[in-house]
């Protein structure tokens, strides 16, 4: 069953990766919306039929964040981080460069010394504007789940058709200021079998996240319930393996259990 938001701001919710985390969803409430259609996405699949996205408009959005920004330092709630996250991929807001600015100004009045973390799948780095303002977060938590183009495909269905070898040098363009998260699973999607954990596909990974030289990175299995049912999750002593193989090249990591 798909988990949506149905606010613009929410929580402060218990992250696990990120402690009390202030979400924001610059997404619909009633539907997904996303550019990549993963296989284990919590907020169920993306509806691939053309249809026009109405977004919230900017002075709305921003009214909201102000209110709860607000809200908070008045009642000195404790709280960790602000994400943006939400309904699908925030970047994909056509003015999420500007909410970045006001968001900032917002933080930096109400909850200073708060950081401020955008959780993206990076297929829009491409493009300058998008590229400027996750540059801006204090945290840009990019996704990278596979080593090889077709597991990208199997895994994250980019919607554009781009490569793994494009998304990778994306995020190469970052010049290691970013994290990188990736969910590692197993299974079946449409009868074909699934599994990132393979040597094969490990070792392309680790070269990947070696040529992307991040701060650090997240790994993690799933966790809520995914739209294929046929996934399964990978055993902690997996990702701690994994996790070891990324710390010997010098690079921090951390499972997310
Ligand atoms: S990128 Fe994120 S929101 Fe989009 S389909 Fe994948 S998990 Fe879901």
């Amino acid at each position: 069953m798909a988990l949506l938001f149905d606010s613009i701001v929410f929580g402060p919710v218990q992250s696990r990766r990120f402690g009390h985390s202030l979400g924001i969803n610059l997404l619909p409430l009633t539907n997904k919306v996303c550019n990549f259609n993963c296989v284990y996405c919590e907020c169920g699949w993306t509806n691939l039929k053309s249809q026009s996205v109405v977004y919230f408009p900017y002075e709305v959005i921003c009214a909201k964040i102000k209110e709860a920004f607000n809200t908070l330092a008045q009642n000195s709630l404790p709280i960790d981080c602000i994400t943006f996250a939400g309904n699908g991929e925030p970047t994909m807001h056509p003015r999420f460069n500007e909410i970045i600015d006001t968001v900032i100004e917002y933080r930096n009045h109400y909850l200073p010394g708060k950081p401020i973390v955008v959780l993206s799948n990076a297929a829009l780095a491409g493009n300058k504007k998008v590229f400027d303002a996750l540059q801006k977060a204090d945290l840009r938590v990019l996704k990278l789940d596979a080593g090889s183009d077709i597991m990208f495909r199997k895994i994250d269905q980019p919607l554009s058709g781009k490569s793994l070898d494009w998304h990778i040098s994306k995020l190469k363009a970052f010049k290691g200021r970013l994290i990188i998260q990736s969910i590692f699973l197993k299974g079946k999607h449409n009868g074909k079998s699934l599994d990132n954990t393979e040597e094969k596909e490990l070792e392309l990974w680790l070269n990947a996240i070696k040529e992307i030289h991040p701060e650090s990175v997240m790994i993690y299995t799933l966790d809520r319930p995914a739209p294929e049912p046929e996934l399964e999750k990978v055993q902690p002593a997996v990702l701690d393996m994994i996790c070891k193989r990324v710390e010997k090249e010098g690079i921090p990591c951390k499972v997310y259990l």
